[in-house]
């Protein structure tokens, strides 16, 4: 499913074809991802210019030259590409937006759970869909004040898109194990120091994972998701991924929480 990381990756990819370029055909190959009505798509979209991306947790934008912004979000299976000649348009392109430049981006998504809308600004869309602050933007002070006095699980709540935006649940558990804390801690009840380690961990697996253009593969040893994989990819050979990066005899172990697979380290994340 594409995480934060995979979405700013396709945000690059996006800002490097489609800045000051023009929409000149709207191309609708399966209507079923347009979540609005195609002929009020197209009428918006031919014949802008995009002058910015951004995105906001899964949500990827194209800012057109009136101040609307073109929504795209990647549903489960949702991909970019971009290609010149109908022949080379990528399997399961359901829209594609040709440019002036004569380049054609495609929207690919075999599952087809990804949707296209528009919307007036970033600022409308989060408001209407209820989204907290980017997880990459979230201050610690933020993640206090959301945290604090919370009587819920903090993994739950961190999952909870209203308290911010773009932390998905293999996400949270790395951030957890990386800030040595259990996910079913009672969120109210975090120090301080613990809500500090939170932020940085949030920062450290963010921008390793977009570093790596989350190729999970590539993530350092001491990163717990090679164990989530049961990945040996970062200690080849042996079954080194199964067991802690910090405590190599202490076997990584897999619960539910909030119905949630979640994957801890017994000793790095006490219960408390
Ligand atoms: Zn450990």
């Amino acid at each position: 499913m594409p995480e934060l990381p995979e979405v700013e990756t396709y945000r690059r990819f996006l800002d490097e074809l489609v800045i000051e370029e023009t929409i000149t055909v709207f191309e609708v190959k399966d209507a079923h991802v347009l979540a609005a009505d195609e002929a009020v798509l197209r009428a918006a979209l031919v014949g802008r210019t995009v002058v910015q991306t951004s995105r906001l947790g899964k949500n990827c934008f194209l800012h057109l030259d009136d101040g609307r912004v073109l929504v795209l979000h990647f549903g489960m299976t949702g991909d970019v590409g971009a290609y010149r000649d109908e022949a080379d348009a990528p399997r399961f392109t359901r829209v594609a937006l040709h440019l002036g430049s004569g380049l054609r981006i495609a929207f690919v998504d075999p599952r087809k759970f990804g949707r296209i809308r528009l919307a007036e600004s970033v600022g409308a869309y989060q408001e209407a869909k209820k989204l907290g602050p980017d997880a990459l933007d979230i201050t610690t002070e933020q993640l206090g004040a959301a945290l604090g006095r919370r009587k819920t699980l903090l993994k739950p709540l961190l999952l909870d898109q209203r308290l911010t935006a773009g932390l998905g649940n293999w996400i949270v558990d790395e951030v957890l194990f990386q800030a040595k804390i259990h996910p079913e801690r009672v969120a109210g009840t975090l120090t301080e120091t613990e809500i500090k380690r939170l932020h940085s961990a949030i920062q450290l697996v963010l921008r390793t994972a977009i570093q790596h253009e989350a190729n999970y593969r590539n993530f350092p040893a001491s990163f717990l998701i090679h164990a989530r994989e049961w990945d040996d990819s970062a200690t080849p050979g042996t079954d080194k991924h199964r067991f802690c990066p910090v405590h190599p005899g202490t076997e990584i172990e897999k619960t539910y929480v909030g119905g949630r697979a979640t994957y801890t380290c017994p000793v790095c994340q006490p219960r408390g």
